[in-house]
């Protein structure tokens, strides 16, 4: 039997995976259905839309806004305008529900472990089965539903130093304003005048755990061991793209040992820039950016952005907005 701890996106797209090829799971979350739990809702709607294809959903059905360009700006800079390669609002609630639709979900914390065969943690932050990292690295975030924003796109405003930055996010309707900090002096100045019909709050992993996926006979998925970018705290489509690792591997695998070798490799070759883009965070907050390393990791930036949804491609920017 496998057990899986939390309904969020990986939990949720992993949980649906498995019940349309028939596989025997059970499924844990207390969380209450429809609960919003902290996140800006921005995807790239292309891939989006393939993965919500493979779980049997019309992707199209869950967009909300598509951007037009992206805004993205830093202190002492001009506000640049980048075209979109996909970028746009979903509503997330609503297609993690769907994901489960036909899944019995248990309203309580994952149980202790037991004789089951697979313990998956997709608890995210909380890394319920998996255990504290000591080398984790994880910055707090607060998000505003909001009925207005100074700008109508997409937009990104980074804080210099590494120290993560203030969103608006376009919905359907309204927008999702938010920050995320290591600093709660910067969080609270970036929010402060923002009307605000709901505030909602947690921290946000960013640095990859790839060597701790395991524990045990669990096996960690999504943000629960940092497939989350460093740079763009983007983690919607890597959970997912993580959670449909683990379903390929545990469709073809029963062998744990072998799971964790198959799984363990597909997700270092998949999100292994991640490592590189962690680093050049890490950097950028030591002021050490200007150094051909950190230079030679201008490409994975670019892809990750792209990856988003944004087509950032100006080199002269990543230098004004990264090193500092
Ligand atoms: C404010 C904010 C804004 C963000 N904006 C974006 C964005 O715009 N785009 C983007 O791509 N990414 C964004 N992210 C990141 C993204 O939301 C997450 O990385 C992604 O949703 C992680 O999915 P997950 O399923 O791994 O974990 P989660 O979504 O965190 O799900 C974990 C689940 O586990 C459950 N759980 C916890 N403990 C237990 C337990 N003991 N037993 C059972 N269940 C448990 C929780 O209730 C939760 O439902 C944002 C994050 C934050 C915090």
């Amino acid at each position: 039997m496998i057990v899986i701890a939390g309904s969020g996106v990986a939990g949720s797209y992993l949980a649906g995976r498995l019940a349309a090829t028939g596989v025997e799971f059970r499924l844990y979350d207390p969380k209450k259905p429809g609960f919003r739990i902290p996140c800006g809702y921005a995807t790239n709607e292309v891939t989006f839309k393939k993965y919500a294809g493979l779980a049997g959903l019309d992707g199209d059905t869950y967009i909300q806004r598509r951007a037009g360009s992206v805004i993205i700006t830093g202190e002492g800079m001009p506000e640049l305008h980048f075209p979109s390669t996909g970028l746009c609002t979903i509503d997330k609630s609503r297609f993690e529900g769907d994901l489960v639709s036909t899944v019995r979900v248990e309203r309580r914390m994952a149980p202790l472990p037991g004789e089951d065969d697979i313990l998956v943690d997709a608890t995210g932050i909380s890394r319920h089965y998996l255990g504290a990292a000591p080398e984790d690295f994880t910055m707090h975030t607060t998000e505003y539903l909001s009925g207005s924003a100074s700008h109508g796109e997409f937009y990104f405003r980074y804080f210099s130093g590494g120290h993560g930055y203030y969103w608006e996010f376009p919905l359907e309707q309204g927008y999702h304003v938010g920050a995320g900090s290591d600093s709660a002096v910067l969080i609270r100045k970036s929010l402060e005048n923002i009307e605000h019909s709901a505030i909602m709050a947690r921290d946000l992993r960013l640095r990859p755990l790839f060597s701790r996926m395991f524990s045990g006979r669990a096996v960690g998925v999504g943000e629960s061991i940092g497939t989350v970018s460093p740079i763009t705290g983007e983690g919607i489509l890597p959970s997912i793209e993580c959670a449909e690792l683990l379903f390929q591997t545990i469709s073809h695998e029963t062998d744990f040992q072998e799971i964790k070798i198959k799984y363990g490799n597909a997700v270092r070759k998949k999100f292994g820039h991640y490592e590189k883009l962690f680093s050049l965070l890490m950097d950028a907050r030591r002021g050490k950016m200007a150094k051909p390393a950190s230079l030679a990791v201008i490409p994975a930036v670019k892809k990750d952005f792209r990856n988003f949804g944004i087509d950032l491609g100006i080199v002269r920017v990543l230098k004004e907005l990264l090193i500092r």
